[in-house]
């Protein structure tokens, strides 16, 4: 029999910042994933970005969210001697003269994030000048999901299967799966919550969006670049470019549509050559209202869930697993709402 405190479902960017908050207070965790490669934390553009929306003014989430992201990144970092987080800045190419006026006037309020490009781009084609947005970062996630698995690996605090969890049986101080013993089960599985045994009466919205994986050899890396789509530069000249929204949709193939259109929009903007090595898809777990769901099941005190990080889960995910953990840790814990 393997006797763990918790038993986390899934490791994604929820599970993976889960289990190390965990582990860091002294805490032994268990780690069940299923390999997925379109999981949406592997798919996810993971750019942290201290501005809201379009409107050029700092988000008044980041303003918490990102202080505390960039301190759980970087002791991530020391603790696995990895560099997943690349500081950058963000071109935006304004599509009318309307966009540029906007911009300009907010870099007046917000110079210390927005400023002006003083040259033309020799890579893109721009009919308006260029705004910049620095305090702006790009987590390596496929290195930092990797590098976390052989870490809980290594202290035998992972099984890569699928979780069934009709095995799963519920005590009312403890969980029992399989050969596996734990005091709290934490399901961090993503948009799988939505129907599962638990959490499907939560409202969870579908949304999924497409990526094109791109080999831009001649793109410097060192920024993320914005017109209609956006490329994030992913290493190796590699740049993730997306990304859309679709609510409505029956299935997960890739949108040949959106492709062709994407393609298209491409070969107005870039003045340098691209190849489309990659067309994915995945669903981003969302919410209504966009709130995520943080916190213990509403009959068991055995079971909780992290889920519902929307489209920003890269920024607001430490976040909450501090809050969740805490609350694990301490159920009187008062979890702090936005
Ligand atoms: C196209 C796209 C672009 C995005 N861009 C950004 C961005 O720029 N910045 C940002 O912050 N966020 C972005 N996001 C959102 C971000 O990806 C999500 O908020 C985040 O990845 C959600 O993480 P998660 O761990 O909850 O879910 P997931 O990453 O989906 O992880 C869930 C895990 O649970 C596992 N699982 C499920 N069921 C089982 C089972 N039965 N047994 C075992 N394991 C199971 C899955 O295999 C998976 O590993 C983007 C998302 C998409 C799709």
């Amino acid at each position: 029999m393997i006797q763990t405190d918790f038993l986390i479902i899934g490791q994604g960017i929820a599970g993976t910042l889960l289990s190390l908050e965990l582990i860091k207070h002294g805490k032994k965790v268990l780690v069940i994933d299923k390999e997925n490669p379109y999981k949406s934390s592997l798919v996810a553009g993971a750019v942290l970005n201290p501005m809201a929306g379009k409107h050029w003014s700092p988000s008044p989430q980041a303003a918490l969210f990102l202080p505390k992201a960039h301190g759980v990144y970087s002791n991530i970092e020391k603790l696995l001697s990895i560099s997943i987080l690349q500081e950058t800045k963000l071109y935006v190419f304004h599509e009318s003269e309307e966009k540029q006026l906007q911009f300009e006037q907010k870099q007046e309020l917000f110079p210390q994030y927005l400023s002006i490009a003083d040259s033309e781009s020799p890579y893109f084609n721009a009919l308006y000048c260029c705004g910049i947005i620095s305090g702006v970062s790009v987590i390596n996630a496929p290195l930092l999901l990797s590098s976390v698995k052989s870490y809980l690996l290594a202290q035998d605090a992972f099984i890569e299967e699928d979780f069934d969890e009709n095995l799963l049986e519920i005590e009312e101080d403890k969980v029992h799966y399989k050969n596996i013993s734990a005091s709290k089960i934490i399901f961090c599985n993503g948009v799988s919550a939505a129907t599962g045994r638990f959490f499907q009466s939560l409202p969870f919205t579908k949304n999924r969006g497409e990526v094109l994986m791109l080999d831009i050899p001649a793109l410097p890396e060192d920024a993320v670049y914005h017109q209609k789509l956006r490329l994030v530069p992913k290493g190796n000249h590699q740049f993730w470019c997306g990304s859309n929204y679709k609510w409505d949709f029956e299935d997960l193939l890739p949108d040949e549509q959106w492709r062709k259109e994407s393609e298209a929009e491409l070969k107005s903007w870039l003045k340098i050559p691209f190849e489309i090595k990659n067309h994915i898809v995945a669903q981003r777990p969302t919410t209504a209202g966009q709130i995520p769901f943080v916190g213990f099941h509403p009959e068991y005190k055995t079971i909780a869930i992290f889920n519902g990080l929307g489209t920003r889960g890269f920024s607001s995910g430490p976040y909450w697993a501090n809050e969740l953990a805490q609350k694990l840790l301490d159920p009187n814990y008062l979890i702090r709402k936005l």
